[in-house]
């Protein structure tokens, strides 16, 4: 491919790709339906707050090495920083028990107490790593983990629900077994948590616009594709929402990089897994010294709220398969009161209230992690030949992830380079 390549979608996948094509020196044009780039992954300033807050927290692994060679390549390297060491803080709310689980150097080390939750047998934990590496593809995680004891509540179900947005009952054995093939059990060098102090946008969206602006790189904002005329087995022109027809030369390109239900009414005919739950995310403003108190990760049981992230004077829920959570129906503010107590109880906080509050529920953060959902990912090549698809719903063996959405722009722009 030689000619001027559109991007359609500026999430982390449409970015990936555009560095990739523009570093081989085509022409790029990037589209993008919303004000800002970012997608899933943007931050902004909150008014409410009066903080730049992230849209929902998302945590990122030392072993998601895509994610942070991303970050290398547009400079922003030092906008995360890597947890020294791989603990994991959790509290139990129903007895207020707390505890830290230490990652091992290696899966073996699985065998010391610290590595796991109380009461978790090192029997019951390589009994549920077995059946979780022996799972069928089309078998949840809940068919898959038979163990039902400790190792289940503290560790199968809070971690199926963070890395799938589904429960162990729904989401598929064979993502989440990717997810820990590259972080769980490749020991504790893979599993130190990554923070973004000034939020993700300033480390992984932003200097990957200004890279791509540098290079000459167009970035559209405010233009969603409405169509793609084709014939003769290529994209022939692009159609936009405004009413602009851009037609494609014979050497041009498109990678969309959409999420599956808008790539459900652009390409009608492709099998693609439907929208998954949402995610919400409560952010709650506390005095700096009181925030100072909570460690950056915190894992809640027991609870309703299922994370607290820590950044500056910011305290963030996350409560992911959120539907699934009685949260969903109560209105903002009884949702904001109980998921505050939970943070209130766990955190033992010395203030009765936070300063501010906001609460944001992200509707189809993921795509349906379900084994039926899995089996419909698309692959990156479609019937056209000059059209090619990115995104964390392209078949990459990963979850929805940052690092599956990396992976996943950069493959579609090699197949681009290489047709
Ligand atoms: C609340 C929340 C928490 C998360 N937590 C984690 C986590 O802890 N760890 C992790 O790794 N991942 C997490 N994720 C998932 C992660 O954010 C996504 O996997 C990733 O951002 C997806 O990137 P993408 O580029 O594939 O899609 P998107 O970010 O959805 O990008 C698609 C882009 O296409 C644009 N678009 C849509 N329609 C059109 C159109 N017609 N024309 C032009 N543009 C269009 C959209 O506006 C969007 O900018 C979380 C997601 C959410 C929402």
């Amino acid at each position: 491919m030689t000619g001027h390549v559109h991007v359609i979608g500026a999430g982390l996948a449409g970015l990936a790709a555009a560095l990739d094509l523009s570093e081989a020196g085509l022409g790029v044009t990037i589209h993008e339906a919303s004000p800002k780039p970012g997608g899933r992954c943007r931050s902004y300033h909150d008014a409410v707050l009066d903080r730049h807050i992230d849209n929902g927290n998302h945590l990122i692994l030392s072993g998601n090495g895509t994610v942070l060679d991303h970050a290398r390549r547009v400079g922003a390297a030092d906008r995360l920083r890597t947890w020294p060491e791989a603990l994991f803080p959790f509290v139990d709310l129903a007895d207020g028990r707390s505890w830290t689980v230490r990652v091992p150097r290696t899966p073996l080390g699985a065998v010391r107490p610290g590595s796991r939750p109380p009461g978790a047998s090192p029997w019951a934990a390589l009994g549920g790593v077995i059946g979780l590496l022996a799972a069928r593809p089309g078998q949840t995680v809940a068919e898959a983990v038979r163990d039902r004891g400790p190792m289940w509540r503290a560790f199968w179900e809070p971690m199926t629900t963070a890395v799938l947005n589904l429960p162990p009952t729904a989401g598929s054995a064979a993502l989440l077994r990717a997810a820990l093939v590259r972080s769980f059990f490749r020991g504790e060098a893979a599993c130190r948590p990554v923070f973004a102090p000034d939020g993700l946008g300033a480390a992984l969206i932003d200097p990957a616009v200004n890279k791509l602006r540098d290079r000459g790189v167009i970035l559209r904002l405010r233009a969603p594709l409405a169509g793609i005329a084709q014939s003769d087995g290529r994209a022939q022109a692009l159609v936009f929402a405004e009413g602009t027809r851009i037609p494609l030369g014979p050497s041009d390109g498109v990678v969309l990089a959409v999420p599956p239900g808008v790539l459900a009414d652009l390409c009608p005919g492709l099998p693609r897994p439907a929208p998954g739950p949402a995610i919400l995310n409560a952010h709650f403003r506390v005095p700096p010294e009181v925030a100072e108190s909570a460690p950056p990760l915190l894992g809640l049981l027991s609870s309703n709220a299922q994370w607290v992230f820590r950044r500056g004077d910011v305290l963030s829920v996350t409560v992911s398969a959120a539907e699934h959570s009685p949260v969903w129906a109560m209105g903002r503010d009884d949702a904001l009161d109980l998921l505050w107590s939970e943070v209130w109880q766990a955190l033992r906080l010395g203030v009765p209230v936070p300063l501010a509050r906001r609460l944001l529920r992200e509707r189809a953060a993921t795509f349906d992690q379900s084994p039926a959902g899995a089996a419909l990912r698309p692959g990156i090549a479609t019937g056209l030949r000059n059209l090619v698809l990115a995104g964390d719903h392209v078949r990459t063996g990963l979850p929805a992830t940052l690092e599956g959405a990396v992976i996943s722009g950069r493959r579609a722009a090699a197949r681009l380079l290489t047709a």
